[in-house]
């Protein structure tokens, strides 16, 4: 069987049990180099066949895949995160099915989660946001026009932002452009969960400017909008005079 695992954001104990138990037999893996933590391949046993898919093609990860399959066989294919965001794993799944492999997936931590945790937020905040944006600038993948980041920023909503931190400018920009006003906090979380992870607090307008001092431009997130600050309504859920299925209020 052919497992598409999630790594985790890069502290070898943030992947799943799940995923690490399909490590820990697995005959082949193949992981996108750049952002699996190299520990985790130490899980792998001694004859485990590994490899680097980072200079490789979609032809090439496939035909390893395939070649590796077989009864009796596990072949984990590992992202970073979770494989369900920017991990390209629809091609693949989408070419194993039409060769009539089968597989499964299993979930991972994604790295905004690890980026909340570093910085020590709740995302969803009553009175602030109930909603996370997930998104990116277009670089060389395009995005769709209706989802320009000024057309996301309208919203106000926390936005977390993937792949663009080599962009701070025109990103703040556009998030700017979009109706965040310029001291709306925003952060830059880089290796989250890492050992060299560092955190760099701004606003929207700052952001830039204090990326480039910190030397930042990639393997970073970009987290915005007013769950940053201090501001913010206690949750109903653990209100005292807020009853539910489980408690009565007195
Ligand atoms: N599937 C992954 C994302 C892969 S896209 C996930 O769920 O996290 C790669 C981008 O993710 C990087 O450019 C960076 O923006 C972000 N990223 C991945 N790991 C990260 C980490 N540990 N800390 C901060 N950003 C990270």
């Amino acid at each position: 069987m052919i497992y598409f695992v999630g790594a985790g954001p890069g502290a070898p104990d943030l992947i799943t049990v799940r995923g690490l138990e399909l490590l820990r037999r697995a005959h082949t893996v193949v992981y996108a180099g750049s952002l699996v933590n190299p520990a985790l391949l130490e899980e792998t046993p001694p004859e485990c066949q590994l490899f680097n898919s980072a200079a490789m093609t979609l032809e090439q990860v496939l035909d390893k895949l395939c070649q590796a399959e077989g009864p009796g066989r596990t072949v984990v294919r590992l992202h970073s995160g979770d494989p369900s965001l920017y991990g390209a794993i629809r091609e693949q799944m989408d070419a194993l099915r039409e060769l009539g492999l089968s597989f499964e997936a299993v979930p991972g931590v994604s790295s905004f989660c690890a980026a909340a945790a570093a910085l020590q937020i709740e995302y969803t905040l009553p009175g602030v946001s109930q909603t996370v944006i997930l998104s990116r600038l277009k670089g060389r993948t395009p995005v769709p026009e209706r989802e320009s980041i000024s057309s996301l920023a309208a919203h106000g909503a926390t936005m977390v932002l993937f792949l663009s931190s080599g962009m701070l400018p025109e990103l703040c920009a556009c998030l700017q452009e979009g109706g965040y006003s310029p001291d709306t906090p925003a952060a830059l979380v880089y290796k989250a969960s890492w050992p060299e992870e560092r955190i760099v607090r701004g606003t929207v307008s700052t952001l830039p400017q204090l990326g480039a001092e910190a030397g930042i431009r990639s393997t970073a997130l970009v987290v915005v909008g007013n769950c940053l600050g201090d501001d913010y309504r206690l949750s109903r859920l653990y209100a005292a005079d807020f009853s539910h299925g489980f408690r009565k209020a007195p």
